[in-house]
């Protein structure tokens, strides 16, 4: 029989608060179990030496305390580590960790697949399964905590592993409250970021509810381009998209939007491609993370040659774009931007929009 007890991680502090209180249990007492699970990592309510026998007992008999385990851990020659994690019922969703000299991010996931369908990337491919529960999304962080040495500490945490992070709002939001609590993880909020393909009506959502960063995973510059890379621009196209970032409030030098730009050979390389983006991004503060396609089987897109990477990013540089070329990451391992896939299957990528003489910008 599958054990049906709610996730203990599932609530907020808040939440947690609230069912002491409805228990008859001093509320307090939230806080001193947040503090032996997130910022000790004690999962037994039974080692909980300054809870009573009586509280230990009935919150080992209520909730359930692990949502995710480790199902297997690679490691890349870059030091960069990949988890594939099972949640309760088998399905799997890959977790990465990327060790830096003086920061160490955490890559999670919030939705097991993905519906969005981009064309360049592993986890578009496999379809959607489901939302991944708070509970799933926090123990990406425990688990892969547990995988660091004793004197490294997850510094940042980027929603930007399989799913789309707005599409699975509420429990995305749940997540973070606990990643930003004091009396919980305690992430300074512009240690964490979420991603987001541009699905419009939740940006400012995300934002009011938690000053977090944000990235947007732009990667074109025409809605004929972009119609084929991330197929949500067809609902929400680029003008609408920017508009909708431009009306954001509190924004400023100090807190640009992040946006991704996958670079791919012949498709979005071109230097009109970094002159439009010039022009996109024009009065809005902003910082473009340039990412060489990472290949993988089945897709027919490639990186550009170095050369023609480097000519995109001194277009956009010598227009005062702040701008920074990523180097991949855990590439040997599959662990790089839009490579998770779990359980990749037959793929189903599209013909990219190769420009041609007949068809000088690209697109379709
Ligand atoms: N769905 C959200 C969160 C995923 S973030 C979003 O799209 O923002 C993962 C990032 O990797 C996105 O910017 C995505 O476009 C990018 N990506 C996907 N496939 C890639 C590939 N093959 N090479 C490089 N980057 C890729």
């Amino acid at each position: 029989m599958s054990d049906t007890r709610p996730q203990l991680k599932d609530l907020t502090l808040d939440a947690l608060r609230a069912h002491l209180a409805k228990c008859g249990d001093a509320p307090w007492r939230a806080d001193q179990i947040a503090a032996w699970v997130y910022t000790r990592g004690v999962e037994d309510p039974a080692a909980m030496t300054d809870l009573s026998a009586d509280l230990r007992a009935r919150l080992a008999a209520d909730w359930r305390w692990r949502a995710l385990e480790v199902e297997a851990v690679e490691r890349s020659a870059d030091g960069t580590r990949k988890a594939r994690l099972a949640a309760a019922d088998g399905e799997i969703v890959e977790a990465v960790l990327i060790p830096e000299a003086r920061r160490t991010t955490l890559c999670v996931s919030t939705q097991v697949g993905c519906p969005l369908a981009c064309s360049f990337c592993a986890t578009g491919a496999l379809g959607f399964r489901r939302n991944l529960s708070t509970a799933e999304i926090i123990d990406q962080v425990m688990r892969m905590r547990e995988l660091l040495p004793e004197d490294r500490q997850i510094t940042n945490v980027v929603f930007m592993g399989m799913g789309e992070p707005l599409l699975n709002l509420p429990h995305v939001l749940s997540a973070v409250e606990l990643l930003l609590h004091p009396k919980a993880f305690a992430f300074a909020p512009r240690r964490v970021t979420v991603s987001t393909a541009g699905v419009v009506p939740k940006i400012a959502p995300l934002l009011e509810a938690a000053p977090v960063n944000l990235a947007v995973s732009l990667h074109a510059t025409t809605d004929a381009v972009r119609d084929v890379l991330v197929p949500l621009n067809r609902r929400f196209p680029l003008e609408l998209l920017m508009e909708t970032l431009r009306g954001l409030p509190r924004l400023g030098p100090r807190r640009p939007i992040f946006f991704e730009y996958t670079l791919i050979r012949n498709v979005n390389d071109a230097p009109e491609d970094a002159r439009r983006l010039v022009r996109l991004l024009r009065g809005l503060p902003s910082k473009v993370n340039a990412i060489p396609m990472n290949p993988h089987p089945g897709s027919p897109y490639r990186p550009p040659e170095p050369a023609v990477a480097e000519r995109f990013l001194a277009e956009l540089a010598s227009r005062g774009v702040r701008v920074t070329l990523r180097r991949p990451r855990g590439s040997d391992i599959a662990a790089a931007c839009g490579q998770l896939a779990a359980r990749a299957s037959g793929s189903r990528f599209v013909k990219p929009p190769l420009r041609s003489a007949e068809n000088p910008a690209g697109g379709v």
